[in-house]
Order: structure tokens, then C-alpha cells, then sequence
């Protein structure tokens, strides 16, 4: 099928979730796409951050190949090989002590929010006060489950399906006297992006993760860092929260874990794992054979390849780029982020839909986030050239835009 009949079929087809850009993909190498027609396209957003090691990467097809002969799916009533060696590496990379395997982001923090309840429900048992409460940040992304979602700053994302889950209070981003403020016994958890993905690539202060942390700490409550979009080595470290010198009580782990294969991860420690015991949580097809053998290929390949330091080098020459490009064109407002986790925020909303439409005619593929920002997740394979490529891209398309920054705010002229 070309493009317009799959775009045609799919409009009769599918639930309308998602207004897709016009382009159809049928391969991938490294860090670019292919359509049918063989156009390339440079890809800076990674499937949103989940192919860290780029397109058709050896180790993940060795692995995909290696153990669709042996074995795809057992269900979790019987052992196979892969979850116990991923759960010896994700625990030492993660300061943790113990795994949980779901499919995705949602179901990792829907679990990590389940054991906050059960987790609290012993400490109550035990004669510590704690309650049910959650508290989570403005701005925050955490998923589309009624859980996750509810602990999902958008209203948007919210509304039209409430009442989502009780019992979650939010608190300004950053705002060390409004946690402390709302911090209380009442409270079994805080849940928290360390580096905020959707929320537009918003870092917490080294003051508010320290307070989260000696808060939770003071009464039992769990510190839960969601680390899908930031984890598995996207900041130059495993985990985010490593920048900080903070350990969280759990981490969950997703996007990029297995490389493209769906695959989450709930990593806690050996306290809060108490609260679990068997039969009160569990999946169907979480922590399956194929999935955690690609996810053990992805870390040793992240690991023999020296990624992580890669990650922090080629990211900083991005930041760097990026920070030389703000100087020279006022629509920029602000460069942020850490490692391959970076975003320009521009000074309205139609010019970041117009350069994101301008990347594309260019065959980049970059994403918007909170109307203003544009995101950059790239593949960890990510060379100087290409970011090159798409810095000379990006101040190209604001130069030939002077009238932009002059333009009345909701201007349209731009939304082509
Ligand atoms: C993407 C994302 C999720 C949700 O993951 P899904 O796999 O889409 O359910 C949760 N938290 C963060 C920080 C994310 O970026």
C-alpha cells in the first residue's frame, strides 16, 4: 500500500489517538529512516527515545535471531534464562536490589505505584503512620493508564476519563517550600521525573531532589524516580538521579531498555520489596525470554561500546552547538538538558511547528514538546556530523524567518 491508501485505511480503521506526519518508514540503519522510495531521513528523536543503539544494530538483531530459534514466550509460571542475568545487570546500574518486568512505561509505574500502596499498608502494619497519598510534580509525564495518568500534570490527559485514580496532589516544579508544604505522614510516595521529558526537558534542582529525598526518608515514604525517558545511560549516566548523588527507593525503567522491543522494568530496593509477595502483582507477557535477551544485548552493547562516555561527549558538542545557534538568533529563548536528553525552547509555538515542518522538508526528524520546545532524543550512535547536519538545518530555517520574532503572538502565518 502507498502512503495515502495505508493514511485512507487507517482513518476507517484505527481509533483517532494519534495525527501522524505524513511519512511511511520501512527500514532503518543506524541513525536514518528509509521510506519505501529510499528518501533518508536523519532521525533525532529515536522512535521517542527508544532506539538508543540506532536502527538494525548487530547485537540487537544477533540477539532477536539467537533467541526467536530458542524460545519467544513461557509466561511468568516457569524460569527461563533472561530475567535473572538483566536483573543482575539493571540492579548494579542502578544501585538497586531487586526487578520487577512489565511491557511498558505505564505498567512499570503502575507497578511502582501499587508498591507504594502495599508498601505503606506494611509500614502501617508494622505501627509506622503512613498513608495513601501520592505526590507528583507540575509538568510531569508518566503515562496513560488510570494510575499513571493520574499522576499526569495535563488536564488534557485526564478529563475526559475521569475520575482517574484517587489520592494524587501536585507540586510545583522545583518548589522546595510547596513539598515541604505538602509533605506529610499522608503521604506514601513521591514520584518524580529527575529530568522531565514531555514536560519540556525541565531539570530538578539539586536542592529539590536532596529535600524529596530526606523528606521520603524521614517517614518511610518511597522516593520513586521515573527514569523511562531519561534512563538506561540517555544523560550520560545510567540514571539520571546518578548526577545527583541520590538514591531513589525505586527507579522504572522503559523506552530504551530493550531497543526497540517493548520492555519495562520496576527496580526497587530489598526494603520496599518486603511489601510484595506472590500472587499480588504479575503479567502476562512482562520480563518474556525474548524481550530481556535483547534488553542484556543492549546493555553490553552500551557497555563494551563506551556509550555512556559517548553520550556525554557528543551531547555536550550538541549542547555546545545549540547554546552558539541561541547566540545568534534571539527566537530562542533557552538551550537545556543533559546528555542526548536536549531541547531549544523558541518564543512561540508557531515558529517551533514551522521549524519542526522545515526539518522535515530537510529530512530531519526532531519532535515538539509543550508547544514551545523542541526535543532531541538521538540515538546514543550519534556522530559530530550529524549534529552539524542539523544545527546548520535548524539555523538555516531561523534565519530565513526574520519576521518571526516581530510577528504578533498567535500569528498563524507560520502553521503551514
Ligand atoms: C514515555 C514515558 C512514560 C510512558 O511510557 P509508555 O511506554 O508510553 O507507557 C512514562 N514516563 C515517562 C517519563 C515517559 O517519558
Amino acid at each position: 500500500m502507498t502512503l495515502d491508501e495505508i493514511k485512507s485505511a487507517e482513518s476507517k480503521l484505527l481509533l483517532g489517538t494519534y495525527d501522524r506526519n505524513p511519512l511511511l518508514f520501512e527500514r532503518g540503519e543506524g541513525v536514518y529512516l528509509e521510506t519505501p522510495d529510499g528518501a533518508r531521513y536523519l532521525d533525532l528523536l529515536s522512535g521517542i527515545g527508544v532506539n538508543a543503539l540506532g536502527y538494525a544494530h548487530p547485537a540487537i538483531e544477533h540477539a532477536i535471531a539467537e533467541q526467536s530459534r530458542k524460545l519467544l514466550h513461557t509466561s511468568n509460571l516457569y524460569y527461563h534464562q533472561g530475567q535473572a542475568s538483566l536483573a543482575a545487570r539493571l540492579t548494579r546500574i542502578t544501585g538497586l536490589d531487586r526487578v520487577f518486568f512489565a511491557n511498558s512505561g505505564a505498567e512499570v509505574n503502575e507497578a511502582a505505584l501499587k508498591l507504594a500502596r502495599a508498601y505503606a499498608g506494611l509500614r502501617r502494619s508494622e505501627g509506622a503512620p503512613l498513608g495513601t497519598k501520592i505526590l507528583a510534580l507540575e509538568n510531569s509525564f508518566h503515562g496513560r493508564t488510570m494510575g499513571a495518568v493520574a499522576a499526569t500534570w495535563k488536564d488534557k490527559y485526564r478529563e475526559p476519563f475521569a475520575p482517574v485514580m484517587p489520592g494524587v496532589e501536585f507540586v510545583r516544579f522545583n518548589d522546595v517550600a510547596d513539598l515541604k508544604a505538602k509533605f506529610s505522614t499522608d503521604v506514601c510516595a513521591i514520584l518524580l521525573e529527575v529530568l522531565q521529558g514531555e514536560g519540556g526537558i525541565q531539570q530538578l534542582s539539586q536542592e529539590f531532589l536532596t529535600a524529596a529525598r530526606d523528606l521520603t526518608r524521614s517517614t518511610g515514604a518511597l522516593l520513586i524516580a521515573d527514569e523511562i525517558q531519561s534512563g538506561m545511560g540517555r544523560t550520560g549516566r545510567w540514571c539520571a538521579y546518578q548526577h545527583y548523588g541520590i538514591l531513589p527507593d525505586a527507579v522504572t525503567l522503559a523506552k530504551p531498555l530493550a531497543g526497540g522491543i517493548p520492555l519495562g522494568a520496576l527496580v526497587c530496593s530489598e526494603e520496599a520489596a518486603r511489601a510484595i509477595h506472590a500472587g499480588m502483582h504479575g503479567t502476562t507477557f512482562g520480563g518474556g525470554p525474548l524481550a530481556c535477551a535483547v534488553a542484556v544485548a543492549v546493555i553490553d552493547a552500551i557497555e563494551s561500546g563506551h556509550l555512556l562516555d559517548h553520550v556525554t561527549d557528543i551531547g555536550t558538542y550538541f549542547r555546545n552547538r545549540l547554546q552558539q545557534l541561541a547566540r545568534n538568533h534571539s527566537a530562542i529563548v533557552e538551550v537545556r538538558g543533559l546528555g542526548l536528553m536536549l531541547a531549544v525552547e523558541l518564543d512561540s509555538a508557531d515558529l517551533a511547528k514551522h521549524v519542526l515542518a522545515e526539518m522535515m522538508k530537510r529530512r530531519i526528524l526532531i519532535n515538539r514538546t509543550s508547544e514551545t520546545v523542541l526535543r532531541f532524543l538521538p540515538p546514543f550512535i550519534l556522530e559530530r556530523e550529524h549534529v552539524d547536519t542539523a544545527v546548520s538545518a535548524l539555523s538555516e530555517i531561523l534565519s530565513e524567518q526574520p519576521a518571526v520574532a516581530a510577528a504578533p503572538a498567535g500569528g498563524t502565518h507560520h502553521a503551514r
